[in-house]
Protein backbone atom coordinates (compact mmCIF):
# COMPACT_ATOMS: atom_id res chain seq x y z
CA UNK A 1 0.00 0.00 0.00
CA UNK A 2 1.09 3.42 -0.89
CA UNK A 3 1.83 5.77 2.11
CA UNK A 4 2.13 9.74 1.88
CA UNK A 5 2.88 11.89 4.28
CA UNK A 6 2.03 15.71 3.57
CA UNK A 7 2.28 18.95 5.16
CA UNK A 8 0.41 22.24 3.14
CA UNK A 9 1.33 26.58 4.45
CA UNK A 10 -0.32 29.54 3.07
CA UNK A 11 1.21 33.01 3.70
CA UNK A 12 -0.23 36.43 2.75
CA UNK A 13 3.17 37.65 1.90
CA UNK A 14 4.45 41.07 2.04
CA UNK A 15 2.31 43.14 0.09
CA UNK A 16 -0.85 41.59 -0.35
CA UNK A 17 -3.78 42.60 2.31
CA UNK A 18 -5.62 39.75 2.11
CA UNK A 19 -4.77 35.47 1.14
CA UNK A 20 -6.66 34.57 -2.10
CA UNK A 21 -4.76 30.98 -1.98
CA UNK A 22 -6.27 28.04 0.03
CA UNK A 23 -3.99 24.73 0.15
CA UNK A 24 -5.70 21.44 0.93
CA UNK A 25 -4.25 18.32 2.59
CA UNK A 26 -6.15 15.35 3.13
CA UNK A 27 -5.43 11.45 3.23
CA UNK A 28 -5.39 11.26 -0.66
CA UNK A 29 -5.84 14.25 -2.03
CA UNK A 30 -4.36 17.26 -2.02
CA UNK A 31 -4.55 21.03 -3.82
CA UNK A 32 -3.34 24.37 -4.38
CA UNK A 33 -5.93 27.39 -5.94
CA UNK A 34 -4.76 30.67 -6.11
CA UNK A 35 -7.90 32.87 -6.45
CA UNK A 36 -8.19 36.04 -8.26
CA UNK A 37 -11.06 39.23 -8.69
CA UNK A 38 -11.98 42.54 -6.88
CA UNK A 39 -12.49 43.24 -2.95
CA UNK A 40 -12.23 39.44 -1.38
CA UNK A 41 -14.00 37.48 -4.70
CA UNK A 42 -10.24 35.65 -5.39
CA UNK A 43 -10.48 34.54 -1.57
CA UNK A 44 -14.23 33.25 -2.09
CA UNK A 45 -13.41 32.15 -5.94
CA UNK A 46 -10.16 29.52 -4.05
CA UNK A 47 -12.46 28.67 -1.07
CA UNK A 48 -15.23 27.35 -3.08
CA UNK A 49 -12.74 26.15 -5.75
CA UNK A 50 -11.65 23.43 -2.83
CA UNK A 51 -14.16 22.77 -0.83
CA UNK A 52 -16.39 21.47 -4.03
CA UNK A 53 -13.20 19.45 -5.09
CA UNK A 54 -12.82 17.94 -2.30
CA UNK A 55 -17.07 16.79 -1.71
CA UNK A 56 -16.51 15.92 -5.44
CA UNK A 57 -13.45 13.21 -4.91
CA UNK A 58 -14.87 12.03 -1.66
CA UNK A 59 -18.14 11.26 -3.65
CA UNK A 60 -15.92 8.82 -5.63
CA UNK A 61 -14.70 7.42 -2.26
CA UNK A 62 -18.25 6.78 -0.84
CA UNK A 63 -19.62 3.41 0.43
CA UNK A 64 -21.99 2.07 -2.49
CA UNK A 65 -23.98 -0.63 -2.30
CA UNK A 66 -22.32 -3.90 -4.06
CA UNK A 67 -25.75 -5.84 -4.91
CA UNK A 68 -25.32 -7.92 -1.99
CA UNK A 69 -26.12 -5.74 0.66
CA UNK A 70 -22.80 -4.96 1.60
CA UNK A 71 -21.39 -2.02 1.27
CA UNK A 72 -18.25 -2.12 -1.50
CA UNK A 73 -15.81 1.42 -1.48
CA UNK A 74 -15.58 2.69 -4.93
CA UNK A 75 -11.67 3.19 -6.13
CA UNK A 76 -11.29 6.96 -7.23
CA UNK A 77 -9.41 6.64 -10.35
CA UNK A 78 -7.39 9.60 -12.16
CA UNK A 79 -10.54 10.47 -13.96
CA UNK A 80 -12.55 10.98 -11.00
CA UNK A 81 -10.21 13.52 -10.47
CA UNK A 82 -10.66 15.45 -13.42
CA UNK A 83 -14.15 15.31 -12.67
CA UNK A 84 -13.49 16.55 -8.83
CA UNK A 85 -11.96 19.72 -10.98
CA UNK A 86 -14.62 20.36 -13.67
CA UNK A 87 -17.35 20.00 -10.34
CA UNK A 88 -14.91 23.07 -8.55
CA UNK A 89 -15.42 24.89 -11.99
CA UNK A 90 -18.71 24.48 -12.70
CA UNK A 91 -19.32 25.45 -8.44
CA UNK A 92 -17.22 28.82 -8.74
CA UNK A 93 -18.84 29.51 -12.21
CA UNK A 94 -22.49 29.41 -10.77
CA UNK A 95 -21.54 30.93 -7.71
CA UNK A 96 -19.66 34.20 -9.65
CA UNK A 97 -22.99 34.29 -11.80
CA UNK A 98 -25.45 34.15 -8.90
CA UNK A 99 -24.22 36.76 -7.13
CA UNK A 100 -23.44 40.48 -8.17
CA UNK A 101 -20.18 41.72 -6.20
CA UNK A 102 -18.36 38.11 -7.10
CA UNK A 103 -19.04 38.35 -10.53
CA UNK A 104 -15.85 37.54 -13.15
CA UNK A 105 -14.08 35.56 -10.03
CA UNK A 106 -11.71 33.07 -10.88
CA UNK A 107 -9.00 30.89 -9.12
CA UNK A 108 -6.07 28.45 -10.41
CA UNK A 109 -6.13 24.78 -8.89
CA UNK A 110 -3.59 22.27 -9.10
CA UNK A 111 -3.88 19.04 -7.23
CA UNK A 112 -2.69 15.86 -6.44
CA UNK A 113 -4.79 12.54 -5.30
CA UNK A 114 -4.00 9.16 -4.63
CA UNK A 115 -5.77 6.60 -7.19
CA UNK A 116 -5.92 3.13 -8.73
CA UNK A 117 -5.10 2.77 -12.10
CA UNK A 118 -4.47 -1.17 -14.13
CA UNK A 119 -4.61 -2.58 -9.80
CA UNK A 120 -1.99 -0.63 -8.64
CA UNK A 121 -2.23 2.63 -6.75
CA UNK A 122 -0.52 5.84 -8.93
CA UNK A 123 -0.67 9.58 -7.96
CA UNK A 124 -2.84 11.38 -10.11
CA UNK A 125 -2.00 15.49 -10.86
CA UNK A 126 -4.58 17.70 -12.32
CA UNK A 127 -4.09 21.37 -13.33
CA UNK A 128 -5.77 24.67 -14.33
CA UNK A 129 -4.03 27.64 -13.98
CA UNK A 130 -0.73 29.05 -13.34
CA UNK A 131 -0.06 27.53 -9.77
CA UNK A 132 2.59 24.44 -10.21
CA UNK A 133 2.82 20.84 -9.33
CA UNK A 134 6.98 20.00 -9.02
CA UNK A 135 8.52 16.04 -8.60
CA UNK A 136 11.78 16.02 -6.98
CA UNK A 137 13.05 12.86 -7.35
CA UNK A 138 16.49 11.78 -7.38
CA UNK A 139 18.07 15.02 -6.41
CA UNK A 140 16.03 16.70 -9.29
CA UNK A 141 13.61 19.18 -9.20
CA UNK A 142 11.20 18.90 -12.22
CA UNK A 143 8.08 21.03 -13.18
CA UNK A 144 5.43 19.01 -14.38
CA UNK A 145 2.63 21.34 -14.87
CA UNK A 146 2.49 23.74 -17.67
CA UNK A 147 1.08 27.74 -16.65
CA UNK A 148 -1.81 28.40 -18.68
CA UNK A 149 -0.68 32.04 -18.78
CA UNK A 150 -0.21 34.36 -21.84
CA UNK A 151 4.13 34.21 -22.01
CA UNK A 152 3.98 30.69 -21.08
CA UNK A 153 1.70 29.83 -24.29
CA UNK A 154 3.94 32.22 -26.48
CA UNK A 155 7.16 29.97 -25.58
CA UNK A 156 5.13 26.64 -25.88
CA UNK A 157 4.19 28.11 -29.60
CA UNK A 158 7.95 29.26 -30.04
CA UNK A 159 7.14 32.86 -30.02
CA UNK A 160 9.03 34.16 -26.99
CA UNK A 161 11.96 33.06 -25.22
CA UNK A 162 11.68 31.71 -21.85
CA UNK A 163 13.80 34.50 -20.51
CA UNK A 164 11.40 36.35 -21.40
CA UNK A 165 8.85 35.89 -19.34
CA UNK A 166 8.91 36.84 -16.14
CA UNK A 167 9.14 40.66 -17.54
CA UNK A 168 6.34 40.19 -19.66
CA UNK A 169 3.33 42.81 -19.42
CA UNK A 170 1.00 40.07 -19.43
CA UNK A 171 2.44 37.66 -17.00
CA UNK A 172 -0.39 37.46 -14.81
CA UNK A 173 -3.02 36.96 -17.18
CA UNK A 174 -4.00 33.60 -17.54
CA UNK A 175 -5.25 31.93 -20.88
CA UNK A 176 -7.06 29.05 -18.56
CA UNK A 177 -8.71 29.23 -14.85
CA UNK A 178 -11.67 27.49 -13.12
CA UNK A 179 -15.08 29.85 -12.79
CA UNK A 180 -14.74 31.87 -16.23
CA UNK A 181 -16.98 28.94 -18.10
CA UNK A 182 -19.69 26.38 -17.27
CA UNK A 183 -16.96 23.94 -18.33
CA UNK A 184 -13.19 23.60 -18.16
CA UNK A 185 -10.41 21.88 -19.95
CA UNK A 186 -8.35 20.22 -17.24
CA UNK A 187 -5.04 18.95 -17.83
CA UNK A 188 -4.36 15.37 -16.08
CA UNK A 189 -1.16 12.99 -15.73
CA UNK A 190 -0.60 9.87 -13.90
CA UNK A 191 2.90 8.84 -11.92
CA UNK A 192 4.08 6.03 -10.36
CA UNK A 193 4.87 6.46 -6.79
CA UNK A 194 8.56 5.85 -5.58
CA UNK A 195 9.69 5.91 -2.07
CA UNK A 196 11.22 9.30 -1.51
CA UNK A 197 9.69 11.12 -4.07
CA UNK A 198 8.70 14.26 -3.08
CA UNK A 199 5.43 16.06 -5.07
CA UNK A 200 5.53 20.13 -4.42
CA UNK A 201 2.61 22.29 -4.86
CA UNK A 202 2.67 25.85 -4.87
CA UNK A 203 0.91 28.96 -6.37
CA UNK A 204 3.08 31.81 -8.01
CA UNK A 205 3.92 33.71 -4.74
CA UNK A 206 6.67 30.77 -4.04
CA UNK A 207 7.86 29.91 -7.67
CA UNK A 208 8.36 33.34 -8.82
CA UNK A 209 10.40 34.19 -6.06
CA UNK A 210 12.23 31.55 -5.82
CA UNK A 211 14.70 29.69 -8.35
CA UNK A 212 14.25 25.95 -8.30
CA UNK A 213 17.91 25.28 -6.99
CA UNK A 214 16.56 27.57 -4.22
CA UNK A 215 13.45 25.11 -3.88
CA UNK A 216 15.90 22.72 -4.59
CA UNK A 217 18.52 23.25 -2.06
CA UNK A 218 15.31 23.34 0.95
CA UNK A 219 14.06 19.77 -0.86
CA UNK A 220 17.41 18.46 -0.24
CA UNK A 221 18.14 19.63 3.59
CA UNK A 222 15.18 19.29 5.22
CA UNK A 223 12.92 16.04 5.90
CA UNK A 224 9.99 17.10 7.60
CA UNK A 225 7.35 18.56 5.14
CA UNK A 226 6.21 20.76 7.30
CA UNK A 227 9.30 22.08 8.33
CA UNK A 228 10.15 22.31 4.59
CA UNK A 229 6.73 23.83 3.57
CA UNK A 230 7.08 26.55 6.12
CA UNK A 231 11.04 26.63 5.18
CA UNK A 232 9.81 27.78 1.30
CA UNK A 233 7.01 30.72 2.92
CA UNK A 234 10.00 32.32 4.96
CA UNK A 235 12.24 32.25 1.96
CA UNK A 236 9.46 33.44 -0.58
CA UNK A 237 8.84 35.82 2.07
CA UNK A 238 12.36 37.03 2.69
CA UNK A 239 12.53 37.34 -1.23
CA UNK A 240 10.54 40.10 -1.87
CA UNK A 241 6.98 38.20 -0.72
CA UNK A 242 4.84 40.30 -3.45
CA UNK A 243 2.11 37.67 -3.63
CA UNK A 244 0.59 35.05 -1.42
CA UNK A 245 2.24 32.21 -1.14
CA UNK A 246 0.93 28.74 -0.94
CA UNK A 247 3.16 25.29 -1.07
CA UNK A 248 2.22 21.88 0.04
CA UNK A 249 4.80 18.88 -0.05
CA UNK A 250 3.59 15.30 -0.38
CA UNK A 251 6.32 12.77 0.07
CA UNK A 252 5.52 8.78 -1.19
CA UNK A 253 7.05 7.63 2.34
CA UNK A 254 6.18 3.88 1.18
CA UNK A 255 5.92 2.82 -2.05
CA UNK A 256 4.08 -0.86 -1.57
CA UNK A 257 7.75 -2.68 -2.63
CA UNK A 258 7.47 -0.73 -6.39
CA UNK A 259 11.39 0.32 -5.70
CA UNK A 260 12.43 -3.25 -4.41
CA UNK A 261 10.47 -5.49 -7.28
CA UNK A 262 12.09 -2.67 -9.97
CA UNK A 263 15.57 -2.82 -8.29
CA UNK A 264 15.31 -6.75 -8.32
CA UNK A 265 14.83 -6.72 -11.64
CA UNK A 266 17.48 -4.74 -12.74
CA UNK A 267 19.91 -6.22 -10.16
CA UNK A 268 22.90 -5.55 -12.29
CA UNK A 269 22.24 -1.79 -13.51
CA UNK A 270 19.31 0.00 -10.96
CA UNK A 271 16.54 1.99 -13.05
CA UNK A 272 17.61 5.85 -13.76
CA UNK A 273 14.68 8.26 -13.06
CA UNK A 274 15.58 11.70 -13.38
CA UNK A 275 12.09 11.92 -12.26
CA UNK A 276 8.59 9.78 -10.81
CA UNK A 277 7.38 8.10 -13.74
CA UNK A 278 4.89 10.02 -15.81
CA UNK A 279 2.33 7.53 -17.56
CA UNK A 280 0.28 9.50 -19.63
CA UNK A 281 -3.05 11.66 -19.56
CA UNK A 282 -5.50 9.23 -20.57
CA UNK A 283 -7.57 12.11 -22.06
CA UNK A 284 -4.74 14.00 -23.86
CA UNK A 285 -4.36 10.55 -25.42
CA UNK A 286 -7.55 10.03 -26.71
CA UNK A 287 -8.21 13.15 -28.15
CA UNK A 288 -4.78 14.45 -28.86
CA UNK A 289 -6.45 18.06 -28.77
CA UNK A 290 -8.04 20.33 -25.74
CA UNK A 291 -11.62 21.02 -25.46
CA UNK A 292 -12.87 23.71 -27.37
CA UNK A 293 -14.01 26.81 -25.47
CA UNK A 294 -17.45 27.01 -24.12
CA UNK A 295 -18.29 29.99 -23.92
CA UNK A 296 -18.63 33.60 -25.42
CA UNK A 297 -16.33 35.33 -22.73
CA UNK A 298 -13.90 32.70 -22.32
CA UNK A 299 -10.38 34.17 -22.86
CA UNK A 300 -8.21 32.40 -25.88
CA UNK A 301 -6.93 29.05 -24.76
CA UNK A 302 -3.80 28.33 -26.45
CA UNK A 303 -3.54 23.75 -27.91
CA UNK A 304 -1.49 22.59 -24.97
CA UNK A 305 0.46 19.04 -25.92
CA UNK A 306 -0.38 17.43 -22.35
CA UNK A 307 1.20 13.90 -22.83
CA UNK A 308 4.65 13.58 -21.83
CA UNK A 309 7.43 10.72 -22.36
CA UNK A 310 9.74 9.59 -19.74
CA UNK A 311 13.14 11.51 -19.67
CA UNK A 312 15.48 11.10 -21.65
CA UNK A 313 19.14 9.81 -19.94
CA UNK A 314 22.70 10.10 -19.99
CA UNK A 315 22.42 6.18 -19.72
CA UNK A 316 20.07 5.80 -22.52
CA UNK A 317 21.83 8.23 -24.69
CA UNK A 318 25.48 6.50 -24.04
CA UNK A 319 23.49 3.17 -24.99
CA UNK A 320 22.19 4.40 -28.21
CA UNK A 321 25.70 5.27 -29.18
CA UNK A 322 27.38 2.25 -28.53
CA UNK A 323 24.40 0.50 -30.28
CA UNK A 324 25.00 2.76 -32.93
CA UNK A 325 28.59 2.20 -32.96
CA UNK A 326 28.29 -1.76 -33.00
CA UNK A 327 25.84 -1.75 -36.32
CA UNK A 328 28.20 1.03 -37.77
CA UNK A 329 31.39 -1.30 -37.02
CA UNK A 330 29.59 -4.00 -38.33
CA UNK A 331 27.93 -2.75 -41.93
CA UNK A 332 31.31 -1.69 -42.31
CA UNK A 333 32.30 -5.23 -42.01
CA UNK A 334 29.78 -6.55 -44.58
CA UNK A 335 30.85 -4.08 -46.86
CA UNK A 336 34.24 -4.83 -47.29
CA UNK A 337 33.40 -8.41 -47.32
CA UNK A 338 30.91 -7.26 -49.96
CA UNK A 339 33.06 -5.31 -51.81
CA UNK A 340 36.60 -5.93 -52.23
CA UNK A 341 36.51 -8.51 -53.94
CA UNK A 342 36.19 -9.37 -58.30
CA UNK A 343 34.57 -11.33 -59.99
CA UNK A 344 34.40 -12.79 -63.58
CA UNK A 345 30.87 -13.63 -65.47
CA UNK A 346 28.47 -13.12 -67.97
CA UNK A 347 27.13 -9.81 -68.83
CA UNK A 348 23.88 -9.55 -66.56
CA UNK A 349 21.35 -9.39 -69.22
CA UNK A 350 22.37 -13.10 -69.98
CA UNK A 351 22.86 -14.24 -66.51
CA UNK A 352 19.63 -13.24 -65.45
CA UNK A 353 18.42 -15.75 -68.19
CA UNK A 354 17.32 -19.44 -67.31
CA UNK A 355 19.03 -20.95 -70.14
CA UNK A 356 22.49 -23.02 -69.42
CA UNK A 357 23.36 -21.50 -72.51
CA UNK A 358 24.00 -18.21 -73.02
CA UNK A 359 23.23 -16.90 -76.44
CA UNK A 360 26.41 -16.92 -78.43
CA UNK A 361 28.37 -13.80 -78.51
CA UNK A 362 27.69 -12.68 -75.04
CA UNK A 363 29.85 -10.30 -73.15
CA UNK A 364 31.55 -11.36 -70.31
CA UNK A 365 32.67 -8.99 -67.60
CA UNK A 366 34.95 -7.99 -64.68
CA UNK A 367 32.59 -6.85 -61.65
CA UNK A 368 33.60 -5.55 -58.46
CA UNK A 369 31.79 -7.15 -55.46
CA UNK A 370 30.48 -10.57 -55.00
CA UNK A 371 27.66 -12.72 -57.63
CA UNK A 372 24.55 -11.87 -56.48
CA UNK A 373 25.36 -9.44 -53.90
CA UNK A 374 25.18 -9.56 -50.19
CA UNK A 375 22.23 -7.23 -48.06
CA UNK A 376 22.38 -3.78 -50.04
CA UNK A 377 25.94 -4.29 -51.51
CA UNK A 378 25.43 -4.53 -54.91
CA UNK A 379 28.16 -5.69 -57.65
CA UNK A 380 29.67 -2.92 -59.70
CA UNK A 381 30.83 -3.42 -63.62
CA UNK A 382 34.41 -2.87 -63.46
CA UNK A 383 35.68 -3.20 -66.40
CA UNK A 384 34.12 -4.78 -69.68
CA UNK A 385 36.84 -6.23 -71.26
CA UNK A 386 36.52 -7.06 -75.16
CA UNK A 387 35.93 -10.82 -74.67
CA UNK A 388 32.80 -12.81 -75.54
CA UNK A 389 31.47 -16.18 -74.82
CA UNK A 390 32.85 -17.52 -78.19
CA UNK A 391 36.26 -16.45 -76.90
CA UNK A 392 36.00 -19.28 -74.53
CA UNK A 393 35.64 -22.80 -73.97
CA UNK A 394 31.67 -24.01 -73.54
CA UNK A 395 32.88 -25.99 -70.50
CA UNK A 396 33.90 -22.53 -69.04
CA UNK A 397 30.31 -21.09 -69.11
CA UNK A 398 29.43 -22.56 -66.10
CA UNK A 399 31.72 -20.97 -63.97
CA UNK A 400 30.84 -17.80 -65.63
CA UNK A 401 27.39 -17.70 -65.08
CA UNK A 402 27.90 -18.60 -61.36
CA UNK A 403 30.63 -16.07 -61.25
CA UNK A 404 34.29 -16.91 -60.97
CA UNK A 405 35.52 -15.29 -57.69
CA UNK A 406 39.16 -13.68 -58.07
CA UNK A 407 40.79 -11.59 -54.99
CA UNK A 408 41.77 -8.62 -57.01
CA UNK A 409 41.36 -6.56 -60.67
CA UNK A 410 44.82 -8.20 -61.92
CA UNK A 411 44.16 -12.11 -60.69
CA UNK A 412 40.81 -11.34 -62.88
CA UNK A 413 42.61 -10.12 -65.90
CA UNK A 414 44.75 -13.26 -65.42
CA UNK A 415 41.95 -15.59 -65.74
CA UNK A 416 40.13 -14.00 -68.27
CA UNK A 417 43.80 -14.20 -70.65
CA UNK A 418 44.12 -17.93 -69.49
CA UNK A 419 40.44 -18.68 -70.65
CA UNK A 420 41.12 -16.90 -74.02
CA UNK A 421 44.52 -18.69 -74.35
CA UNK A 422 42.50 -22.08 -73.70
CA UNK A 423 40.32 -21.78 -75.77
CA UNK A 424 42.91 -20.46 -78.79
CA UNK A 425 45.12 -23.04 -78.22
CA UNK A 426 42.49 -25.88 -78.87
CA UNK A 427 41.34 -24.31 -82.20
CA UNK A 428 44.39 -23.56 -83.06
CA UNK A 429 46.53 -25.98 -81.65
CA UNK A 430 50.41 -24.65 -81.74
CA UNK A 431 52.46 -26.89 -84.05
CA UNK A 432 55.97 -27.90 -82.70
CA UNK A 433 58.22 -28.87 -85.18
CA UNK A 434 59.09 -32.89 -85.05
CA UNK A 435 61.23 -33.62 -82.21
CA UNK A 436 63.62 -36.90 -83.19
CA UNK A 437 62.57 -40.08 -82.71
CA UNK A 438 58.43 -38.66 -81.16
CA UNK A 439 55.36 -38.30 -82.83
CA UNK A 440 54.17 -34.51 -82.64
CA UNK A 441 53.11 -33.04 -79.14
CA UNK A 442 49.85 -30.65 -79.07
CA UNK A 443 50.30 -28.16 -75.93
CA UNK A 444 47.26 -26.69 -74.01
CA UNK A 445 47.63 -23.62 -71.31
CA UNK A 446 46.36 -24.15 -68.16
CA UNK A 447 43.60 -22.63 -66.40
CA UNK A 448 43.46 -22.35 -62.88
MG1 LIG B 1 -0.78 34.33 -6.93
Amino acid sequence: MTTLRAAGATDTGRVRRSNQDQVLVTDSLYAVADGMGGHNAGEVASLVAVEALRASFEAALSPTSDGDGDAATDVPSAEDLREAVRAANRAVFERSVSTEDLRGMGTTLTTVALVQADGEQRLAVANVGDSRAYVFAQGELTQLTEDHSVPEELVRQGQLDPEEVSNHPQRHILTRALGINADVEVDLWEILPFTGDRLLLCSDGLCRELTDDQISAVLRRLEDPAEVTKELVTRARASGGADNISVVLIDVVDDDDRSKVASAALASDPPVRTAAEVISDPEAEETGTPAPPSGPDEPPVAPVPVARGRRLTLRVVGFVLVLIVILGAAAGAVGVYARHTYYVGLSRNAAAGTSNAPATGTSLVIYKGRPGGLLWFQPTVAERPNVTTDDVLPSRLADLRAGKIEPTLAAAHAYLGNLVSEAASVHHPTTLPPLPATPGATTTSSVP
